[in-house]
């Protein structure tokens, strides 16, 4: 029978083994507890098991989907993640199904060596690095649709991005388990989706939105920034300048949609790098686009600098 062990601070001579032996713990609980190292985990059994064991011992585990080529605005996501869980999981795949004919799958930018570096640095315990051939073997056919907000504006840009997106994140959360899973507000719409399919498929999952983390000037930080020559880096200012303009438009009182957007878009189309796929002034839950701004209102646009596209958003009034 189990007795309640306290274990006492100050006792440098604790024999955790002979401690064990006698109450009869498994060798795992025997060790004392350690700094947390990485391990990476590339089989889908493997992170299934694994994250089995930790849910049967009590843990609670924290995830963090993501592409790789790991900057800041995931290190906050994992920063987040660590402090309100027992154990910290980051997936890094780059998912083929959310990608569309002639996008930059291919050449989507990778460094496993580099990502594995910050995550120990930032206390993950798993790092979950399937192959496409582990998450999509043959035969494969099995689809996620989120109908309705998908069909807007990266949506509408981008066909089957979002179905990719909700296939390949309900497989993850399926294979770790997570209790809470951490995802930036910088992909506005895709968090928008995943809260819905959570909500709609009853998923045990806590979804966690966190801020755009910016460079000092305003950039918003992507892995895709890396694409961008020394002129496109300077011109992709105009994403955050164009949340700046129509919020500095608010506060002057213009709440006018159609004028804000004009505005806007005459900014952008100054620049001759700059080429505009969306720019709208949408409703931050229904996504749908206001005819005049209030508390809800979000920025949202997507544009083309060079051949790199890049979205951001931001809030006009909170
Ligand atoms: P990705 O690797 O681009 O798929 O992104 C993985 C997660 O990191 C997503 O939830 C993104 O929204 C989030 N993320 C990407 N960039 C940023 C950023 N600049 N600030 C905060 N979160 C971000």
């Amino acid at each position: 029978m189990k007795t309640n062990l306290v274990i006492d601070a100050e006792e440098t001579f604790f024999d955790y083994e002979q401690v064990a032996r006698v109450l009869d713990y498994p060798r795992e609980a025997r060790l004392p507890v350690q700094e947390p190292t990485t391990i990476t985990i590339t089989s889908v059994a493997e992170m299934q098991q694994w994250s089995r064991l930790q849910k049967a011992a009590g843990r609670r585990i924290a995830f963090v989907p993501t592409m790789g080529f790991l900057h800041q605005g995931h290190l906050s996501l994992l920063e987040e993640g660590r402090e309100n869980a027992d154990l910290l999981v980051l997936s890094i795949f780059v998912n083929p199904t959310q990608f569309g004919v002639g996008e930059d799958y291919e050449d989507y930018p990778r460094d496993l060596a580099a990502d594995t570096a910050l995550a120990e640095k930032a206390g993950v315990n798993v790092i979950f690095a399937p192959s496409a051939s582990q998450m999509y073997p043959a035969g494969y056919a099995s689809r996620v649709d989120v109908e309705g907000i998908t069909d807007l504006l990266c949506g509408a840009s981008r066909p089957g991005h979002f179905k990719g997106v909700t296939t390949v994140v309900s497989k993850l959360f399926n294979i770790v388990q997570p209790d809470l899973a951490y995802f930036g507000t910088k992909d506005f719409q895709q968090l928008a989706v995943i809260r819905r399919m959570v909500l709609d498929l009853n998923m045990p999952v806590e979804i966690v939105g966190m801020p755009i983390v910016r460079e000092a000037d305003g950039l918003a930080m992507s892995s895709r920034n890396s694409y961008l020559t020394f002129e496109e880096r300077r011109q992709a200012l105009v994403l955050s300048k164009a949340i700046a303009q129509s919020r500095q438009m608010v506060a002057q009182g213009v709440f006018d949609s159609e004028k804000i957007l004009a505005e806007v878009k005459a900014q952008i189309e100054n620049c001759h790098k700059a080429r505009i796929d969306y720019l709208k002034i949408c409703h931050q839950l229904s996504l749908q686009e206001q005819d005049q701004v209030d508390q809800d209102s979000v920025l949202l646009l997507a544009v083309y600098i060079g051949k790199t596209r890049l979205i951001d958003n931001g809030f006009l009034l909170a």
